[in-house]
């Protein structure tokens, strides 16, 4: 009999293409996890709609199940309810400071401006920092230049 935890564990093998220090468990895109019997099924929510990557990660994770000695796996996607940065791990959260990103601060219902121009370098922890572009190279990542260790980091959105 296969545990839920199992199936997580074995989740945390895949990752998002964008982001390929967090599993998609540690991003927080598992909605639901169901086990009956020798099958399963698994609800996950990508971070965009439309994402190119969604269809691949949705079949590595179906690889992942079935190398378990599940009968079937069943991997489907669902955007209600939507994803937001709340839904990283801590674990995710350290995962992606130590990759030199600065983590998403919480998520208030809207993408905030303010919000997104106070960013903590993720390499000094100084606040002194100034936004050099608000949209990195995919639209979750912010582009900052910290005036301190005058180095350039990204900061993982809050939305
Ligand atoms: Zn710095």
């Amino acid at each position: 009999m296969i545990t839920e935890a199992q199936i997580l564990t074995a989740l945390q093998n895949v990752h998002d293409p964008e982001i390929p220090t967090l599993s998609v468990v540690e991003l927080g895109l598992i909605a639901e996890v169901q086990v009956r019997d020798n099958a399963a099924h698994v609800k996950m929510t990508p971070t965009f709609a439309g994402c190119p990557a969604v269809e691949v990660m949705r079949r590595a994770m179906e690889d992942e199940l079935l190398s378990l000695g599940l009968g079937e796996a069943r991997v489907t996607v669902t955007y209600d309810p939507p994803w937001n940065s709340n839904r990283i791990t801590e674990e995710g959260r350290r995962k992606l400071k130590e990759f030199g990103f600065a983590p998403p601060a919480p998520y208030t219902g809207e993408l905030n401006l303010i919000q997104i121009m106070d960013a903590r370098c993720p390499f000094c922890n100084s606040h002194d920092t100034a936004l050099e572009s608000a949209f990195g190279p995919t639209l979750c990542r912010s582009i900052h230049y910290c005036n301190q260790c005058r180095q350039s980091f990204e900061q993982f959105k809050a939305l």
